[in-house]
């Protein structure tokens, strides 16, 4: 059994999907702050099985003592945390406690279970305003807000545990930005408050559910003027974390480095424009847009250097923008139908 914390979330619920075809059933920690109780729906409806569920916080020491009791849990993969940048800048006690509290209980916890393996999501926003055009493991890092500073900080808590103990195996990965959703419109994303990736803002206003797009920035130094990311599928995204819990997993004499860190992107950047220009012809419907000014803290263009999942996990992106805006499209329409 795996535990998943934040198994109801937009990069935990797929990441169930891809554990469980696996043969990793798991047992789904989530809080439910900004995820439905409706994504336990679609995820039995996809995989045939009702997942294990328990309703609870990350924070709390005492339900996961009792999960690693009721559960023969071998293996955590963490993806419990608030992740709202402007959220975390209004309140920054609020995502410390969540994002490396949270941790810090996750991982004493484990300790008193005996359980040292780890797959922990991380993000690409540690790397704060990138002036490199691909970023290695190695790119200096510079959190611009508490919520990529909560990461980093994580990720340091990491290093210091793996080296604590020869059984600790821990991956943190470094996801860039995720999209699309599951190809069977049965499960996306679906935060409770605003915070929605770019394509999800898409395929709304496509629908008439929001006002236009607002482009922030048509001045960055990009090659349209508009932000890069490397946008990746949220299927990708989940056998990237199966692919580390995979490794985590392997027994064998302890290697003398026990924490991994490795970007899980698609190695190419996309603009706004190239997104919209990529949903508009792979779904034939239109994106009302209008210019904006830049929004505050973003950076120009975020890709990642990509060598190191390949070489260390054996994992690619498969998936490309035609995918991520149909099976996004395919979500939303789903939703408005409801
Ligand atoms: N973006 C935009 N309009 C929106 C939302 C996002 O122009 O309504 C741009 C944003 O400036 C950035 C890119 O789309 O260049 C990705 O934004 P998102 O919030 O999805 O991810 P992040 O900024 O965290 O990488």
């Amino acid at each position: 059994m795996i535990l998943l914390t934040g198994g109801t979330g937009f990069i935990g619920s797929h990441t169930a999907l891809a554990l469980a075809q696996a043969g990793l059933p798991c047992v789904l920690l989530d809080n439910l702050s900004n995820s439905p109780e409706s994504t336990l729906e679609g995820l039995a409806r996809i995989s045939g099985q009702a997942p294990v569920f328990e309703r609870g916080d990350v924070r709390d020491a005492a339900l996961l003592d009792t999960l690693f009791k009721r559960h023969p849990i071998r293996a955590v993969v963490h993806g419990a945390a608030l992740k709202a940048v402007g959220e975390g800048l209004a309140q920054p006690a609020l995502y410390h406690d969540n994002n490396v509290g949270g941790s810090i209980t996750l991982i004493r916890a484990m300790e008193r279970a005996g359980v040292r393996r780890l797959v922990f999501s991380s993000s690409s926003t540690v790397y704060g305003n990138p002036a490199l055009a691909q970023l290695p493991e190695t790119a200096p890092l510079a959190p611009l807000n508490p919520e990529a500073r909560s990461k980093v900080m994580v990720e340091q808590l990491l290093h210091d545990v793996a080296a604590s103990h020869p059984d600790w195996r821990i991956f943190s990965l470094r996801c860039f930005n995720p999209v699309g959703a599951h190809p069977s419109g049965l499960l996306g994303e679906a935060p409770r408050g605003q915070t929605l990736n770019l394509l999800t803002v898409m395929a709304q206003a496509a629908a008439g559910q929001r006002p236009p797009l607002s482009i922030f920035g048509n001045d960055y130094p990009t090659p349209d003027g508009t932000g890069v990311r490397d946008y990746i599928h949220v299927m990708d995204l989940a056998r990237g974390h199966l692919a580390a819990l995979q490794q985590v997993l392997q027994t064998g004499p302890a290697p003398d480095t026990r924490h991994w860190v490795i970007n899980l992107g698609r190695g190419q950047g996309l603009s706004v424009l190239q997104l919209l220009q990529a949903f508009e012809q792979h779904t034939g419907h239109r994106v009302p847009h209008q210019w904006a000014p830049r929004r505050e803290g973003d950076a120009a263009s975020w890709v990642a250097d990509v060598t190191q999942a390949r070489q260390h996990l054996g994992w690619q992106a498969e998936l490309g923008p035609a995918q991520m805006c149909v099976d996004a499209w395919r979500w939303q329409s789903r939703l408005l139908g409801e």
